[in-house]
């Protein structure tokens, strides 16, 4: 018996009871929420490098509704960037576990871009920059609103999902552009056929990496927890160049909408249950467009798929491999290309 479990079983029978003790995750997990008071007055956005990164265990990140499509999806231009709001007929996605005391929920999903190809991401990887960004936006449940939220330290949490150019086009994205043409202006929105987000944003469990860090508005500072996938999305040029073409309020062209990147300060960029390769910062992207499935369905189960009024709800049971050429064929035919987004979901899974 170990010296410090002897000076546990003491403790027994004498009346006191003695805490539980937190298993090393929890620990770490209180750690991290602390660090918030000495490091999360900083700014974001900063650069990620995986060699001066700490490792850290701690629980898996638990997902929960991200897979349910939305009963409504609105793209808006907001004159500063796109947003994705939805409203779900059930309990709204949301995360808990890994880092989190508590449940938060989706709030919006928003892009950065820039003028051309070499740069767009607010975060850099290794110094350079990622043709664009999107980040999800989190907030603690019990704190009820997300403006409530922004207004404590534990509120909010952003994932940020880096762009990666590929050469076909990313089907669950395209679904997004294809509204982009009739949202150029300032302050319109568009409504979109529902897809679930996880045929956009691929879920980690583990192996991402994570830092506190502010955003600085005219009238206050919000801390936010910054939680990087590994695994960026990959879309091809053409995508991201539809987002140039949108107009801010002044009506000129939305060409670029980042930050710069901000000091470290000393500040600690946590790799959190590191699971794979270290020898890059990040990993490939799913390359959507040669691992797309067919699909055996039966009615009346889980998955809503389809593009019109007739929607069906449909579980989706076996998949098998098929080639590029196949789907363009199919594509032409009866599957639209949302179907595909949701057939990548399946994937996915
Ligand atoms: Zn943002």
């Amino acid at each position: 018996m170990s010296e410090a479990q002897e000076e546990l079983m003491e403790g027994e029978g004498e009346g006191e009871e003695e805490p539980e003790e937190l298993s090393p995750e929890v620990q770490n997990q209180i750690w991290i929420r602390n660090l918030v008071d000495t490091e999360g007055i900083f700014e974001s956005p900063v650069d990620i490098n995986i060699t001066y990164t700490r490792e850290i265990e701690v629980l898996p990140l638990e997902w929960n509704n991200f897979e349910v499509p939305p009963k409504k999806i609105k793209i808006t231009n907001t004159g500063h960037t796109i947003i994705y709001s939805a409203k779900w007929g059930q309990e709204r996605p949301h995360l808990t576990n890994g880092p989190f005391f508590g449940k938060y929920v989706f709030s919006n999903l928003h892009l950065h871009w820039g003028v051309n190809d070499m740069e767009g991401s607010e975060h850099t990887v290794d110094s350079g920059r990622q043709p664009g960004e999107m980040h999800v936006v989190m907030f603690k449940s019990s704190y009820l609103t997300q403006e409530a939220a922004l207004k404590e330290q534990d509120g909010c949490a952003t994932l940020v999902y880096f762009f990666k150019l590929q050469e076909a086009a990313n089907p669950a994205f395209q679904v997004i552009v294809d509204a982009l043409y009739d949202i150029q202006k300032a302050g319109t929105g568009k409504k979109i056929e529902p897809f679930a987000l996880t045929s956009l944003i691929g879920i980690f469990e583990n192996d991402y990496f994570l830092y506190w860090g502010t955003v600085s508005t005219v009238s206050c500072t919000h801390y936010l927890m910054w939680l990087i996938s590994r695994v960026p999305i990959g879309v091809s040029s053409e995508q991201i160049d539809v987002l140039r073409y949108l107009f801010d309020e002044n009506g000129e062209q939305l060409t670029r909408n980042f930050r710069e990147v901000q000091p470290l300060n000393n500040r600690t960029v946590l790799h959190v249950n590191p699971s794979s390769s270290k020898y890059a910062t990040l990993l490939p992207p799913k390359n959507t467009f040669v691992q797309i499935y067919r699909c055996e369905v039966i009615y009346n189960k889980a998955l809503r798929f389809g593009n019109n009024n007739s929607r069906q709800d449909k579980i989706i049971l076996k998949c098998s491999y098929e080639d590029d050429q196949e789907i363009k064929k199919k594509r032409n035919k009866k599957h639209s290309k949302w179907e595909l987004g949701i057939l990548r979901y399946v994937f996915d899974w």
